[in-house]
């Protein structure tokens, strides 16, 4: 009989690179992967910490599989990820028939882990220090011409919102020619596009040396070594901060022609007071400077932000700076967030705590400038003709969804498989997507 498993992912790409991660092991050690617990041998939830309620949908979820798990002792539970590295011992404590507690450092030994639990029950391993990176563990991916890539793991920044540095740890770059290797192997077997991923990808090489160079090779030096790797087409990153974006990084992106023009710029804050309290290292206009070189070195190139309103402390005052803020800095798409406290962050700590009904009241307001904004952005595309990406099916299947360079969603009528390279006519625009007419397909590249 098959052994099957069932993999639950939330929150970030991270997350969702590790999960490739983790069904890459499974799938190496015979399972194959199913949507219904009752007929999986194993259960894998690999957890965010940074959700809002995440412990308690945990225990939830976690709650509905122990019937099952009474009727088939053999069912083996696994929660990875943030939750996994940040609570521990607690998972275990509050839901005994879980079998596997696995931190964000130990991807590794999952396989081990599991027939431990056979022989000897419940087992843990929450680790501070990676040894092996995930990127080298065996992947299985849900699509064929893209991938995620790790450059590094961990953030040595201490955002006081932010559990990353405590479930992440301090960070540890991928040796470059590892990260290489796998982005060779990655184009030899047909992917196209790769994301370089980090929690600051842009300080990638700092804790590495390079004796024979004196110098470590750093994010730049990346970028340019990619940009050379025969077979790839585009090169994305995730996430940089602001602070680090220094002027090597925007001239090897200006440089590179494979590194799509859309940078992630996280603001998370535009009052200066607010910034001090996130122990965000920018101010405002620092930020919006910064803003305007990438803007002039990179023509055409889309911005993305993350703003968090609501932190401690923030007076209407702040509000009106953020807004004001984004006003300016016209992004093209921002993730906005109502701050709520996560347990084992400085803010969460903070006192003036504000009132949920304000924050959502001051996140309405946030949205809807955004959403103006969008559209804004959205309608200067109208009339161009662009190259896309095409991705798949979009979710409810009635049309094809693809993706420019500048990360720009476009939905097309034709068919087209997942992987194709096509040129699209913009004919209209909406916030967070466009409608293109397709105007040339390109060949399938030959692997
Ligand atoms: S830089 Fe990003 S990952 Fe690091 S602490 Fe700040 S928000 Fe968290």
């Amino acid at each position: 009989m098959e052994r099957r498993y069932l993999l639950r992912t939330f929150g970030c790409q991270m997350n969702e690179h590790d999960s490739e991660r983790i069904a890459g092991l499974l799938t190496a050690d015979g399972y194959v992967p199913t949507d219904e617990a009752a007929e999986a041998q194993v259960v894998v939830f690999n957890t965010c910490a940074i959700r809002e309620n995440a412990d308690n949908r945990l225990y939830g979820n976690l709650g509905h599989l122990r019937p099952l798990k009474e009727r088939n002792p053999s069912m083996r539970i696994v929660v990875a990820g943030c939750l996994a590295q940040k609570d521990a011992g607690l998972i275990q404590e509050r839901a005994p028939w879980v079998d596997v507690v696995i931190g964000t450092h130990a991807l590794a030994g999952l396989l081990d882990l599991l027939h431990l639990a056979d022989a000897e029950g419940p087992q843990m391993d929450v680790r501070e220090y990676t040894e092996v990176f995930p990127s080298a563990l065996p992947a299985r991916r849900e699509v064929a011409h893209h991938a995620w890539v790790s450059i590094s793991v961990g953030c040595d920044n201490a955002c006081t919102f932010c559990i990353v540095p405590l479930v992440r740890g301090p960070q540890r770059s991928r040796p470059i020619v590892d990260v290489l290797a796998e982005v060779r192997e990655l184009a030899g077997r047909g992917v196209v596009e790769i994301t370089l991923l980090g929690q600051n990808v842009n300080t990638f090489g700092r804790d590495l040396t390079a004796p024979e160079t004196a110098r470590a090779p750093l994010f730049a030096d990346l970028l340019r070594a990619v940009n050379d790797v025969d077979g790839i087409r585009r090169i994305r990153f995730t996430s940089p901060h602001p602070h680090d974006f220094t002027p090597d990084v925007i001239e090897a992106m200006a440089e590179s022609e494979k590194v799509c023009e859309h940078i992630h710029f996280p603001l998370q804050s535009g009052s200066d007071r607010v910034l001090r309290a996130m122990r965000r290292s920018y101010r405002r206009e620092r930020y919006l400077e910064w803003l305007e070189a990438i803007r002039s070195a990179i023509p055409g190139v889309a911005v993305s932000t993350d703003v968090i309103v609501g932190f401690p402390g923030e007076t209407e005052a702040d509000l009106q700076d953020t807004l004001e803020t984004v006003e300016r800095a016209r992004f093209d798409q921002a993730y906005t967030f109502q701050y709520s406290p996560r347990p084992g962050t400085r803010a969460a700590q903070m006192p003036d705590q504000v009132a949920p009904a304000v924050v959502r009241e001051r996140f309405d307001r946030l949205v809807a400038l955004q959403e103006r904004i969008s559209l804004e952005r959205s309608l200067e595309q109208a009339g161009r003709t662009v190259e896309v990406l095409v991705e798949g099916a979009d979710r409810k299947g009635r049309s094809t969804q693809a993706r420019t360079r500048t990360n720009r969603i476009v939905h097309v009528a034709q068919d087209l498989e997942p992987g194709t390279f096509a040129h699209a006519r913009i004919v209209s625009a909406h916030p967070h997507h466009l409608m293109g007419e397709v105007v040339a397909v390109a060949e399938p590249v030959a692997v």
